[in-house]
């Protein structure tokens, strides 16, 4: 039996029937005995009893950094017209830092290994000179899990600055590199969460970063301040992160267990009918991204406690491990809340964190 509790950030006691750390695409060219899971910090899972399996445990390390003379490519000069235009649409404090023209003479192209820690990657960055990530600062998890769920905090999602992602099929032995466009990158989602690529290890990912310090600022607590320079936005993204969430070195959990619901407009002008404010983000097509840990505090399960969980209660979103949480405690928890949101709004929360049963992945439903 393979002890999977220093594997997953909830910190629960959980057992596979083997498990493998990978340091190279040649520990994957063994075989591996089946069925698999492919893990990367353990930071966005919940495993809801013992997996009869192998868990491939991804280290590839490496970050290979180049200076590329040339203006911005179009991915990233995608991310800033797409800020903005934002902005000058958005009413409100004014947006600092966004309207910078595009005059960067170079650009950075950088390869990393999926099993490089990706906030040591954006310190490493910032402390080289290389801007754009410092808004995930923090975020737990490794570089090669990143795209998969595409990750994002404060306003900027990894698929931005993603290429490239290069995978082996543990399938066929193949090696298949997807472009941004095939990666499907959408709200923590891509084309890496379908049945299809379960297969896929991510062994590298690429990225593209500009050359020059544009902050992205448009989120609350980061639009008053002045930032000199990355080094100063990712202290600042780091003291949010801290006063408001718990950090799974002391105390367990895998960040925001549940995504933000979409709701369409008219779900949105009900709750206005109800509360004074309500947070709510609207989206190109009509509809209104409305705060899944808001939704929890007013259906009164904010910083509530079942045997050894609870929900925190600085950010509702986040179900943590009070001590020696069983699995079952968590799912407990987590079905209580979104049976508790469903009653009194209507509105379905679903997962953020995958979840793996006794023989792999299962669906929310499925639990
Ligand atoms: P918050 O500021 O209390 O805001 C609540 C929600 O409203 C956030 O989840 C965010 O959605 C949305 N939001 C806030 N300002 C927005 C804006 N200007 N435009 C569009 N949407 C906006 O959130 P928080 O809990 O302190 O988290 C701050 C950031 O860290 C968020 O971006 C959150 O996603 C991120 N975070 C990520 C994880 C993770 O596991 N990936 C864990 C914790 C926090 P979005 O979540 O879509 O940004």
């Amino acid at each position: 039996m393979f002890d999977l509790s220093k594997y997953n950030t909830f910190n629960l006691t959980v057992y596979s029937q083997c498990g493998r750390e990978i340091k190279s695409l040649n520990d994957l060219k063994a075989p591996i005995q089946k069925p698999y899971i492919i893990l990367g910090g353990g930071s966005d899972v919940l495993f809801t009893e013992d997996f009869e399996g192998t868990v491939l445990i991804n280290r590839i390390q490496g970050v290979e950094i180049s200076k590329v003379e040339g203006p911005l490519p179009a991915l990233l000069q995608k991310i800033y017209q797409k800020e903005q235009s934002d902005h000058s649409h958005q009413s409100g404090p004014s947006l600092k830092g966004n309207t910078k023209e595009f005059n960067d003479k170079a650009f950075y192209k950088i390869r990393v290994g999926g099993g490089v820690i990706l906030d040591e990657l954006i310190d490493e960055l910032i402390e080289k000179g290389i801007p754009g990530l410092e808004n995930l600062s923090l975020i737990p998890g490794t570089v090669g899990a990143a795209p998969i769920q595409n990750i994002g905090a404060y306003g900027v999602e990894i698929g931005d600055f993603i290429e490239s992602v290069e995978t082996f099929d543990l399938e066929t032995g193949a090696i298949r590199i997807f472009s941004n466009e095939e990666c499907k990158f959408a709200y923590r989602s891509s084309v890496f969460k379908e049945d299809l690529y379960k297969s896929l290890f991510i062994t590298h990912v690429n990225l593209v970063l500009p050359n020059e310090f544009k902050p992205r600022q448009n989120y609350a607590g980061l639009q008053s301040h002045e930032f000199k320079d990355p080094r100063a936005l990712r202290d600042r993204v780091i003291a949010l992160r801290n006063e408001k969430l718990p950090n799974p070195k002391y105390v367990g959990n895998a960040g925001s267990f549940f995504k933000n619901p979409y709701v369409p407009k008219q779900c949105f002008y009900d709750l206005k009918l109800q509360y004074d404010h309500v947070p709510a983000y609207e989206q190109d097509d009509g509809s209104y991204k409305l705060a899944a840990g808001w939704l929890i505090d007013k259906a009164n399960c904010r910083g509530i406690k079942h045997g050894q969980v609870g929900t925190w209660g600085q950010q509702a979103l986040v179900i943590v491990n009070l001590g020696k949480a069983k699995p079952h405690e968590v799912v407990a928890i987590a079905k209580y809340v979104s049976t508790e949101v469903k009653s009194k709004f209507g509105i379905d929360l679903i997962p953020e964190v995958r979840l793996y049963g006794k023989h792999g992945e299962k669906e929310w439903a499925q639990i």
